[in-house]
C-alpha cells in the first residue's frame, strides 16, 4: 500500500524549521554570514572587493574578517596577492577548508549515508550502514560515523551534523520499518554527538543544494526559484529571496494533484500526483504486466531502470509514462508560482536519461506561460549527499560566529588539534 504520508511543500531550506537542539537562533544572515556567503560564491577575495560585493564599509568588513579569521574560517592566501597596484597591495581571503568538517546524513536505497564535507561541501569521505529498525537506533549510528571521520580527520574540527529527512521522507525510504528522523527526541541527539545536530526537510534541504549550485555556476541568484524533487521523497520547494515562505496554517502539498490516472490514493480521491508517480506503484504494474518477468520480486525501482536500458519496451513505456505525468505537475506548479527558475533534481533523472527528455517536453507542452526551460540537477545520483551536507552547513553559513558558539568547543578558542587515545576534539 503507498504511503499514506502527505507530500508537502517543504518547510524552509536556508534554516530549517524542523530541527534539533542545534538550529541557529535566527535564519536571519549575519554580516560574517554574508561575507563567507560571498567567498563561497565568487572565491579568494579582497577587503575592498568584500566591501564592494556586500555594501559594508571597509571598516565593517575588516572587523568582521578579523573575527572569522580568529575563528579559522577564513585564511589569508597571500600568494594570490596581485601586485602593480597603487597603494599597499590587498591580500586575499579566502575560506579556510582545512580547519573543519561537516556531516550529512541522510537514506537512500543503500542505507543511511554519513557524508562528511569541508566549508565549500566538497565531499571527504563517505560512510554506509545497514538502516536499523528505528531512528533512535540510528542516533548510535551517526555518533559512530562523526567518530570515525574524527580520526580520519585529526587536523580537523567537527563542525555541525546535519540530517536530511522528515520523518515522510524517511518513513518512505525504509518501508515496512517505523522509522523517522522526528522521532527521535532532543535529549538523545545531545546525548549522543557532541556537536549540534540540525534535522532539516529532505525535499528543502535538497532544493538549497541545487540553488547553491546555481549561485557557484555563476548565474544571478533567482528572487524566485521552485524546486522539484522527481524521485522518493516527490515534493516541491519554493524559495523566495532565500526563504520558503510557510504559511502559519502549514506548508501545502501538491501530493493529491489530480493526473486523470486510476490509481487509488489513501486519501479516498483516484489519481493523485503521489502514488501516480511512486515507485511502488510503478513496479506493482510492472509485476502485474509480467514486465520484468516472473519469479523473483523487484529490488526497487532500479529494476525498472535496467530492463529498460537492456532493451525492455514495455519497461520504457512504464518510466516514460511517469515522466509525462511528471512534466505536466511541473508545469501545473510553474504556472501557479511562474518562478525566475525551474530546478529538477532527483537520481532517477540520473538513472534513466530518457525521462528527462520527456519531462521537459511534457513540461513544455503543458505550461501556459512564456518559455521556460528546465534546469536539471547537476548532481545526478548524489544530490542526497550534497542536500545533507547543506543541511549541516546552513547554520554556519547564516551566522557563522552564533554557530561556532554553539559547538562543542565554541566556548573555548578553536584549537585544532585532536587526542585520539582520549578522543577530545579541539582542546
Ligand atoms: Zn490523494
Amino acid at each position: 500500500m503507498a504511503d499514506v504520508s502527505k507530500l508537502r511543500i517543504a518547510a524552509r531550506a536556508t534554516s530549517p524549521t524542523a530541527t534539533r537542539p542545534g538550529h541557529p537562533v535566527s535564519d536571519t544572515v549575519t554580516p560574517a554570514g554574508q561575507v563567507l556567503r560571498v567567498l563561497r560564491r565568487v572565491g579568494p577575495a579582497t577587503r575592498g572587493e568584500l566591501s564592494r560585493q556586500t555594501g559594508f564599509s571597509l571598516s565593517a568588513v575588516n572587523r568582521v574578517v578579523g573575527e572569522l579569521l580568529g575563528r579559522s574560517l577564513l585564511r589569508d592566501r597571500p600568494e594570490l596577492t596581485v601586485g602593480g597596484v597603487v597603494g599597499r597591495p590587498q591580500i586575499p581571503l579566502d575560506l579556510n577548508t582545512d580547519a573543519f568538517f561537516a556531516v550529512g546524513v541522510h537514506i537512500d536505497d543503500c542505507g543511511i549515508r554519513c557524508v562528511a564535507g569541508d566549508l565549500r561541501g566538497r565531499v571527504l569521505d563517505c560512510l554506509e550502514f545497514d538502516v536499523p529498525a528505528t531512528a533512535g537506533a540510528a542516533v548510535p549510528v551517526v555518533a559512530a560515523a562523526l567518530h570515525r571521520f574524527r580520526l580520519a580527520f585529526p587536523a580537523r574540527c567537527a563542525l555541525w551534523v546535519g540530517v536530511a529527512g522528515d520523518g515522510r521522507a524517511d518513513r518512505r525510504a525504509v518501508r515496512g520499518l517505523a522509522f523517522g528522523w522526528d522521532d527521535v527526541p532532543d535529549a538523545a541527539w545531545s546525548a549522543a554527538i557532541p556537536v549540534p545536530v540540525t534535522v532539516a526537510p529532505y525535499v528543502g534541504a535538497m532544493a538549497d543544494a541545487e540553488r547553491w549550485a546555481l549561485e557557484l555556476s555563476g548565474r544571478p541568484s533567482p528572487s524566485s526559484y521552485l524546486y522539484l524533487h522527481v524521485d522518493e521523497p516527490f515534493g516541491a520547494a519554493w524559495i523566495v529571496d532565500g526563504r520558503i515562505p510557510v504559511p502559519r496554517r502549514g506548508a501545502g502539498t501538491i501530493g493529491h494533484l489530480a493526473t486523470g490516472s486510476d490509481v487509488p490514493c489513501p486519501c479516498g480521491r483516484v489519481g493523485c500526483l503521489e502514488v501516480t508517480v511512486a515507485d511502488r506503484t510503478l513496479l506493482d504494474a510492472a509485476v502485474r504486466d509480467g514486465v520484468l518477468g516472473s519469479g523473483t520480486a523487484p529490488r526497487g525501482v532500479g529494476d525498472l531502470y535496467e530492463a529498460a536500458e537492456g532493451g525492455s519496451r514495455a519497461a520504457a513505456a512504464l518510466l516514460d509514462s511517469r515522466s509525462d505525468t511528471i512534466g505536466r505537475a511541473i508545469a501545473v506548479m510553474r504556472d501557479i508560482v511562474n518562478p525566475d527558475v525551474v530546478a529538477v533534481g532527483g537520481r532517477g533523472l540520473a538513472a534513466y536519461p530518457p525521462g528527462r527528455r520527456i519531462i521537459a517536453r511534457s513540461y513544455a507542452r503543458a505550461s501556459a506561460l512564456p518559455a521556460l526551460p528546465l534546469t536539471f540537477s547537476s548532481f545526478g545520483e548524489r544530490i542526497g549527499d550534497a542536500g545533507a551536507l547543506g543541511a549541516s552547513l546552513s547554520a554556519v553559513y547564516t551566522d557563522p560566529v552564533g554557530a561556532l558558539r554553539r559547538g562543542a568547543w565554541g566556548r573555548r578558542a578553536a584549537r585544532l588539534s585532536y587526542d585520539p587515545p582520549l578522543d577530545r576534539f579541539c582542546g
